[in-house]
């Protein structure tokens, strides 16, 4: 079995496609190394050897080892060095890399296959003493870090200490004989630690070495990281075997991080940092503060123009905006990694919009890989009403490293942050710097505060993968966490005060402020344009408040899928009509009580109408149980019963009456309207006189009356006789002509399973997919937060299900109720309302299941469009 595929000069033997095997580092190098690009050769050895290691208990599958003899050798052929030679010795990297990018989550060793021997061949070799130790002693630090669990700040202790010693400030002020002696120290540290020499034999170092990038794999770190990220399915970690160019040559070499595009704005503009004379991390690793890449255009302007050049033509081949690492040695440039950068909303659809117009993809292209629903998401957030001004404090400025408004308490570190965040409490993590051990606390809080790092810190990239607002690198705070509080010199912040953070333009402020509404760019419209010109299936939205409507019909809904008339009783003023109505004795008490409610609801959907001109609007009918609109408490009772104007006791005893042991199971849905006919009537009422008013105004509407929670056809035909005898009585009167439908919610299975029957005699089917999801589980949408956490943590479910549709289960009974429904009833409409219209996984679940549309609420809708398009592409 092949597990080792190499890449290089002469010969590859991967591609781009084959990330689930090489990871995205390694199908990248190889595809990279196929198009003229200068990468170091090298190997990957792929995720299977991975899965199969781990499964063995950390023995190798046979062949492995001889196959990674013939990797090693392949890049001793390319290069002209040999592993371990005294004379050309070869330095290799060992480097991480799953399929799905996981920032600095796994380990990396870099400059491989160095000992007592070598370090004097290199010296030799380069003249560069300084180099050669430096090099040495690195090794050994991320050596013992990550195989060996010596972390870095036992390295980092001795580095200090020495520096002191000696009277430097900086790490580039240590001469060759201080880093021969650190070598030394690090040595000692390496043995005292782990009671074992420090391994001298390439081969046995390039072992571990490998193992422990297997092992990292599983670290509860980055098994946390895919959890907050929801990455599933993936094998295992590929390892890629590399040779090392040294960017810690001296000033003519340097390494450095690069987008081809400016990654939280989009601008067209190469965007990064570098380091001169430095190596590997230390540019995201915040030791030294690295440059921004505009200035290498001045220190090195050939070296720049290749730079952009090679970038260029990544961007285009891969037609994707990039995240480039390179590093430069001794005036050569090399390219060490590709892979699309991650942005922000706002980033993505610049880019995706930019790109079409320079030719470099499709329109569809872009719809398709360019923008995800999340990014659309990001967008919709908030920003502060005031921008920065007002009675608020500006503490300092940063890096604006993740756009976005952000508001809440400081907190110092990521367990503080993780309980606020099941607790609900909105936090702000401050830190001098972040690491991959915080990305719980990071995925808790609002947004995420750092005094140390740049754009590509730890910090910057986690948070605008996630879209989460983040200012870092804001040097004008001192954090200290001994004292828990941080400090501009002036004011002094303590953890548990409020703070807001400014994304866009990296301010922090003190105190809470203010939110409001998104804006949108130029680019955004162009974008949705394109979007909604290719969806098939529609967006609708939930909405039972003129307001709504019209913000969901701003963002493109294509009509309302779900008004819950239920939410426009609780509205103050009308709420004790609807008590009168549950606490009356007679069906002429009751129908009194209801005629004091109609005016109020046909005015509601007057304006629903009328904001919805021209397009479809659902209206349910009565559902929830009675008793949530009584008073529980008992000084409430006392209150509401003076404002009613009966006794308390009374009350009291209708509230008893009212108590169900299963409310959701008990009496409601469509089983008010049959115990209780009046309430459809009155309900229909205020539907079709509403209507009416709007079609003598010569207005279109196209009213939808929806009987929630019908099990059997017998429900519903009862309830559409009440409705049709109500609707034609009117309209009769009237003398006007209206096309209102009247249709049912399909959220019990029994109805799923015998849609045929109902589709007979109903217009229309909206999946209720809450309540269907609830009912097909058996979980109690109200209880089901005490266990569902254990189940996602335990693996049992991957999604809480209420929040993505469980394809496999639920969604057999939409997609039975649709075809059942559909093959009596040819111009039967089919939709989903509920939590999952929006969600885009569950949206490309309706779109293959033929639904007409799907509905969800207005902030949701352009999420919901654009998986719309995407699922036809
Ligand atoms: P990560 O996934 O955390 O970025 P990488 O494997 O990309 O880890 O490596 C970490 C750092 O080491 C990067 O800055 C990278 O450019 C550098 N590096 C890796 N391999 C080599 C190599 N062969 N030569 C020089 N630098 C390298
Ligand atoms: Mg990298
Ligand atoms: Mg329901």
């Amino acid at each position: 079995e092949k597990f080792v595929y190499r890449f290089g000069k002469f010969s590859t033997d991967g591609n781009r496609e084959m990330k689930h095997l090489l990871g995205g580092k390694g199908a990248n190098l190889a595809e990279m190394s196929t198009i003229g690009i200068p990468v170091p050769p090298g190997f990957t050895i792929s995720t299977e050897a991975c899965k199969k290691t781990i499964d063995n208990r950390m023995e190798w599958p046979e062949n492995l080892i001889d196959q990674v003899r013939e990797g090693v050798k392949h890049i001793e052929t390319e290069m002209g060095l040999k592993l371990g030679n005294e004379e050309d010795p070869l330095l290799i990297s060992v480097r991480s890399g799953a399929a799905v990018s996981m920032p600095g989550m796994m380990d990396t060793i870099l400059n491989l296959g160095i000992n007592d021997e070598v370090v004097e061949a290199i010296i030799r070799k380069t003249g560069n003493e300084r180099f050669a130790y430096d090099s040495y002693r690195r090794f050994i630090d991320m050596f013992g870090d990550v195989v060996m669990g010596v972390t870095h700040d036992h390295f980092e202790e001795a580095i200090e200490k020495l520096k002191k010693e000696v009277g430097v400030k900086e790490d580039l002020e240590l001469t060759a004989s201080h880093l021969r002696e650190l070598t030394d120290r690090y040595k000692a540290i390496y043995r005292k630690i782990t009671g074992h020499m420090f391994p001298d034999d390439p081969m046995e170092q390039l072992r571990f070495a490998i193992n422990a990038v297997f092992n990292s794999w599983n670290s509860a770190r980055a098994i946390k990281y895919r959890q907050i990220s929801n990455i599933h399915g993936l094998i295992g970690t590929a390892v890629n075997v590399q040779a090392m160019v040294f960017g810690n040559m001296g000033e003519k070499s340097g390494t450095g991080v690069c987008f081809t595009r400016n990654p939280a704005t989009g601008e067209s503009k190469l965007y990064g940092e570098f380091l001169l004379n430095a190596q590997g991390e230390d540019v995201v690793a915040g030791i030294r503060t690295p440059n921004p890449i505009a200035e290498l255009e001045e220190r090195n302007p050939e070296i720049y123009k290749e730079l952009v050049s090679y970038t260029g033509s990544l961007e285009s081949h891969y037609k994707n905006m990039q995240d480039i690492e390179f590093t430069i040695q001794d005036g050569n440039l090399f390219i060490l990694q590709t892979r699309n950068g991650k942005r922000t909303g706002a980033a993505a659809v610049k880019i995706a919009v930019d790109l079409v117009e320079e030719k470099i993809l499709s329109k569809d292209e872009a719809i398709r890989d360019l923008v995800d629903p999340e990014h659309i998401e990001q967008l919709l957030h908030p920003q502060f009403k005031d921008g920065e001004q007002a009675e608020n404090t500006i503490l300092g400025s940063g890096l604006p490293a993740s756009p976005g408004a952000a508001v809440g308490k400081v907190v110092f570190d990521s367990k503080k942050a993780e309980e606020a965040g099941k607790d609900n409490e909105p936090v702000i993590l401050v830190r001098i710097e972040t690491s991959p051990e915080d990305v719980g606390g990071m995925s808790s809080a609002e947004g995420i505060l750092t005094s140390r790092g740049g754009m590509t810190s730890h910090a910057a990239v986690v948070a605008r993968g996630w879209g989460k607002p983040c200012v870092a690198g804001c040097s004008d705070i001192v954090i200290n966490y001994k004292t828990r509080s941080f400090t501009n010199g002036e004011v002094t912040v303590k953890e548990g005060d409020w703070i807001s953070l400014n994304g866009n333009t990296g301010k922090v402020i003190l105190g809470k402020k203010e939110l409001s509404k998104p804006e949108f760019s130029e680019e955004y419209q162009t974008f949705m344009d394109w979007v909604t010109d290719i969806e098939l299936m529609k967006v609708r939205t939930n909405a039972e408040t003129p307001e709504d409507a019209q913000v969901a019909r701003s963002y493109g809904a294509k009509g309302i899928g779900l008004a819950r008339t239920e939410h426009m009783f609780f509205k103050p003023g009308r709420v004790n009509f609807m008590r009168k109505m549950i606490i009356a004795e007679s069906k002429e008490e009751r129908v009194a009580a209801l005629s004091n409610l109609l005016p109020f609801q046909k005015q509601d959907f007057a304006e629903i109408f009328e904001a919805m001109e021209g397009l479809p609007v659902t209206i349910r009918l009565l559902d929830p149980p009675l008793h949530e609109f009584l008073p529980q408490e008992k000084e409430e009772i006392g209150k509401v019963a003076g404002e009613l104007g009966v006794t308390p006791d009374k009350l009291l005893q209708k509230v008893n009456q009212l108590k169900e042991f299963n409310p959701m199971l008990g009496h409601r849905g469509c089983r008010l309207g049959i115990t209780y006919p009046e309430i459809t009537e009155m309900q229909t009422r205020a539907i079709i006189e509403a209507a009416i008013e709007l079609v003598e105004q010569g207005k279109e509407v196209f009213p939808e009356i929806m009987i929630p929670l019908v099990g059997s056809v017998e429900e519903f035909v009862n309830q559409r006789e009440v409705v049709d005898r109500v609707a034609q009585e009117i309209l009769a009167d009237a003398g006007v002509e209206l096309d209102y439908k009247v249709g049912t919610m399909i959220e019990i299975p029994r109805a799923a399973i015998l849609a045929d029957q109902i589709a007979e005699k109903a217009d229309f089917f909206s999946f209720g997919t809450n309540d269907l999801t609830q009912l097909t589980y058996g979980f109690s949408r109200d209880d089901a937060a005490k266990f569902l956490p254990d189940y996602i943590e335990r693996g049992i479910l991957k999604q809480d299900p209420f929040q993505v549709l469980d394809e496999e289960g639920v969604g057999q009974f939409v997609q039975a109720g649709t075809r059942l429904g559909r093959m009596v009833n040819s111009t039967l409409k089919v939709g989903i309302c509920g939590e999952h219209g929006g969600d885009p996984s569950s949206v490309h679940f309706a779109y293959n299941t033929g639904l007409d549309y799907v509905s969800c609420s207005p902030f949701r809708v352009p999420v919901a469009h654009l998986a719309s398009a995407q699922a036809v592409l």
